[in-house]
């Protein structure tokens, strides 16, 4: 088998589906994207894919350290993210050619059922409670939610109590029948993160998530040293290097890589191995397409630390597309009682309809991140 096609379609929300074709007519899809950055990885999908084509797809792990140490320079958002797509694809043609679902190639189930957890609040977090209420009566009992809107490196106390407020009243409304993680989102300096993860502690949320940036990252120990709520981080991580020493200094609980940034499936259970090794649970991060959370979901179901998956049914990015749109097969993403099972069908497991892609792929517009300023007019994280 040989392959003889890499295609890119750019499509609303804010992602791109990639399509690998072969010249027996196996087809396998990936999901390369940062969003917000779509046409850059789209380029670099393309000059990556270029020594691919009249390969044999099955040499995964060939394919991957050409893409990798065949450059020079290497690693990074937009190359990883790139080469995460490509990875996916080539698994997903391995497993429909072998008739197996990708997680029978990487040694089987380890579960039966994958736990996931679901967005509420959007970025200015307003009627939480009635959007959590709505999502428990789907099924969920474990949501994520923003901790606080821009957080000026040294804040009022006011904006530390205005954050702590909204969550106090999360736990009064539910109690102990649902858990949620805040997400920090990498607004909160390492200042005013100390201060508002003391004041939340009380409150007991699940994780506290990017606690301030991964550029930060030696900050993780010192935070953890603070607080018993365990900390999580990795969405802005991209290969095991970088994860290499963030184990070795300590201090997170729970590795967030993202199947889409991370180097793919291939990349993605050697951090996951890596996490294992240091008692530190696996929880990829999601938020965006089909393709992406099946590749997550193979590794989950593979792998023995993997405790929540983030999936992006209803999440606030998703307001003019949905992951649902663009599967046939919707059924095999049906939640049981808030977890996935595992998916039968060989490869990924995603039938493409690839008729909404391509139509979609005509008129999509190109997603920004929103840009945020602080009152004083400096540029703020979001
Ligand atoms: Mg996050």
């Amino acid at each position: 088998m040989k392959i003889t096609r890499l295609s890119t379609y750019r499509v609303a929300p804010r992602w791109m589906f990639l399509k690998i074709e072969t010249d027996e007519g196996v087809v396998g899809w990936g999901e390369p994207v940062i969003e917000g950055r779509a046409r850059t990885v789209e380029a670099a999908v393309h000059e990556l894919g270029e020594q691919l084509v009249g390969k044999d797809p099955a040499r995964i792990n060939d394919h991957w350290q050409v893409m990798y140490r065949g450059g020079f320079y290497r690693g990074g958002a937009v190359f990883m993210s790139a080469l995460a797509g490509i990875d996916q694809a080539l698994w997903d043609i391995k497993g429909k050619a072998l008739g197996v679902p990708v997680y029978q190639l990487l040694g089987g189930l380890v579960r039966d059922r994958m736990k996931t957890y679901c967005w509420v609040g959007g970025d200015r977090p307003a009627d939480i409670i009635e959007q959590i209420r709505a999502r428990v009566a789907l099924g969920y009992d474990t949501f994520k939610l923003n901790a606080c809107e821009e957080m000026p490196l040294l804040a009022p106390s006011r904006t530390i109590d205005a954050a702590v407020a909204k969550v106090a009243e999360i736990r009064e409304a539910f109690g102990q029948s649902i858990e949620f993680g805040l997400d920090f989102h990498g607004r909160v300096g390492w200042p005013m993160a100390k201060t508002l993860i003391r004041e939340l502690e009380p409150y007991r949320p699940l994780f506290i998530e990017e606690p301030v940036l991964a550029e930060q990252a030696e900050y993780y120990p010192r935070l953890a040293e603070q607080t018993a709520i365990p900390l999580a981080a990795g969405e802005r991580m991209f290969s095991r290097t970088e994860f290499k020493s963030v184990f070795a200094a300590g201090g997170l609980s729970i590795v967030q890589p993202d199947l889409s940034h991370a180097g793919g499936i291939t990349e993605c259970m050697k951090i996951a191995a890596m996490a294992e090794a240091h008692d530190v649970a696996l929880a990829p991060h999601c938020p965006l397409g089909p393709v992406a959370l099946a590749a997550c979901l193979h590794v989950d179901f593979a792998s023995w630390n993997a405790v929540l998956q983030e999936q992006s049914i209803g999440i606030h990015y998703n307001a003019d597309g949905e992951l649902l749109d663009y599967v046939r097969n919707k059924d095999a993403f049906t939640l049981h009682n808030g977890s996935m099972l595992p998916f039968t069908q060989p490869g990924l497991g995603v039938e493409i309809d690839e008729e909404v892609v391509v139509e979609r792929a005509r008129r999509a517009g190109d997603w920004r991140n929103p840009l945020w300023r602080h009152e004083d007019g400096s540029v703020a994280e979001w």
